[in-house]
């Protein structure tokens, strides 16, 4: 890592100085120091972008101002106000650290990078960003835009994604780290990342680090930083049966370790590739709950839904029962409730457009 660190002091002063006069990039929790809002926006701002994470701050806010109002609300409710921004284990871990410092820390958020990374759901960028941002503890941050900024400025070839690399960045960018302003420089370095050095479109004609850039001095800006080949998304089909009996729908909370654990879903139909409607309605899964006769009334086209790891194709057969089906697995909800009910984003999709609410 010595090499790397050949142009340290240029990189830091550059780096702040850029940050006292250019830097003009608004966020609700900028400068905040309560650690109770950079924690929450730190767990929203886990795989969503700021400009979609802005509103959910502010919702989750009003609704929750303080770790105990958090810590004592319904897990349903929170997961309503979740809804639509993925990746629910987050809420999960979210409820259960909120109860965890309430209940047994009193409410006072854990005051040292070692005892915030033994928090559910805290990981070692959450914990310098909290570390720093609230205590100005010297940890340095290691986000997505902070190794594309070091990737580049300092030309390195090493991924990320496996443990050596990140040992390095993670190393590096404490070397690089400002100590006596740990909360300012690592809020630079994410900004500069995420207005100068981006993914695309990089503005290196007007980027300070310019003169000394690895990346652009050698012309591989776009080649930086380096990533390991992405390993094949698993693809799903998954046939979802809209069971309705008068102004009820048989619904279930998903409670497995799998994708969407604690949101709702109906029927749910998977194979290992695509089928025809009558095929799944015929299907022994499916007859054994929806007895005929029924009326099928609406069948929706297949679409797609991504996730990082997974392809769902995706498709919704809705029926109309004549007589009231029995499920132990999924129980009936009135349809006009469905809205204070949390479910992922695919079936919301479908639900938006459902012709026949
Ligand atoms: S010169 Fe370009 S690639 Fe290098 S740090 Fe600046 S914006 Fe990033």
């Amino acid at each position: 890592m010595v090499g790397h660190l050949k142009h340290k002091g240029f990189f830091t002063k550059e780096l702040m100085d850029w940050n006292r006069t250019e830097n003009d990039r608004e966020m609700p929790w900028k400068k905040v120091r309560d650690p109770y809002k950079i924690w929450l926006s730190e767990i929203i701002l886990q795989q969503t972008r700021v400009e979609q994470g802005r509103s959910y701050y502010n919702s989750f806010l009003s609704q929750f101002p303080d770790i105990h109002s958090l810590a004592k609300s319904n897990d349903a409710d929170v997961f309503k106000l979740w809804e639509g921004l993925g990746y629910y284990s987050r809420c999960k871990n979210l409820i259960h650290t909120a109860r965890f410092i309430s209940q047994n820390l009193q409410g006072r958020f854990p005051d040292s990078y070692e005892s915030l990374l033994e928090l559910k759901g805290v990981g070692p960028y959450t914990a310098a960003a909290i570390a720093s941002f609230a205590y100005d503890i010297p940890h340095a941050v290691v986000d997505g835009n902070v190794v594309r900024v070091l990737a580049r400025f300092f030309g390195i070839d090493s991924s990320f994604q496996d443990q050596t690399g990140k040992a390095m960045f993670q190393e590096l960018a404490q070397a690089l780290l400002d100590k006596n302003n740990p909360a300012e420089y690592n809020q630079a370095i994410m900004d500069f990342g995420a207005t100068i050095c981006k993914p695309k479109g990089a503005l290196c004609s007007d980027c300070p680090l310019s003169k000394k850039c690895q990346a652009l001095l050698t012309d591989r800006v776009y080649e930086l930083p380096f990533k390991s080949k992405a390993k094949t998304k698993k693809t799903r089909w998954m046939f979802y049966i809209v069971a309705k009996y008068g102004n009820e729908v048989l619904i279930r909370l998903r409670t497995e370790k799998d994708i969407w654990q604690n949101l709702h879903e109906f029927i749910l139909f998977e194979s290992p590739s695509d089928l025809e409607p009558t095929e799944i309605l015929e299907s022994e899964k499916i007859s054994s709950i929806c007895k005929k006769p029924y009326i099928l009334v609406h069948v929706s086209e297949r679409f797609q839904h991504i996730l990082t790891h997974q392809t769902l194709n995706m498709r919704f057969i809705c029926i109309e029962m004549k007589q009231k089906p029995k499920s132990e697995k999924y129980h009936f909800e009135k349809w006009n409730r469905l809205k204070k009910i949390a479910f992922p984003k695919a079936i919301l999709r479908f639900l938006e457009n459902y012709p026949l609410r």
